[in-house]
């Protein structure tokens, strides 16, 4: 999910650890992490053409770069696409909106580390309590090490 997320981040004067550093991807099927907690965090902001992360379509604040290269010495022309709705679309920006579009771009992927952290917390916290129930049930011996 992560790698769907920003396929392409790096480039375009981006930062920020690639989606391909996130290798362990796996959906966790039991962790006791609320999911409204993650999606609560981010509501819907409403649509505005100076604002690239915003999508026309739907108002979903996601919407990543696809492709983009320079048009003229301060400007940018961008592909982007919104995961939520499938919109596709591009034009040519200015650099103070595209430096915006980094900045939220930035945001993003400090949430999404934020979320990952507390996920694996949780998993990790979940993992202890199955460890402690079976060692006092007597389901783990000296042997098992
Ligand atoms: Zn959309």
């Amino acid at each position: 999910m992560l790698a769907r997320v920003w396929p392409i981040h790096g480039a375009m004067s981006l930062h920020g650890p690639p989606a391909s550093q996130f290798e362990d991807d796996q959906p966790a099927k039991s962790a006791s992490v609320d999911p409204l907690s993650f999606a609560t965090r981010r509501p819907k902001s409403l649509p505005g053409a100076s604002e690239l992360h915003v999508c026309a379509s739907c108002g979903s604040d996601l919407v990543y770069p696809t492709d983009w290269a320079p048009a003229d010495e301060r400007s940018w022309a961008v592909g982007r696409r919104c995961p939520d709705c499938e919109w596709v679309g591009s034009g040519v920006y200015s650099q103070e909106i595209v430096d915006r579009f980094d900045i939220e771009l930035d945001r993003g992927t400090d949430m999404l580390i934020e979320d990952l952290a507390r996920l694996t917390r949780a998993n990790m916290e979940e993992e202890i309590d199955r460890f402690i129930s079976a060692l006092y049930a007597d389901h783990i011996l000296a042997e098992d090490f």
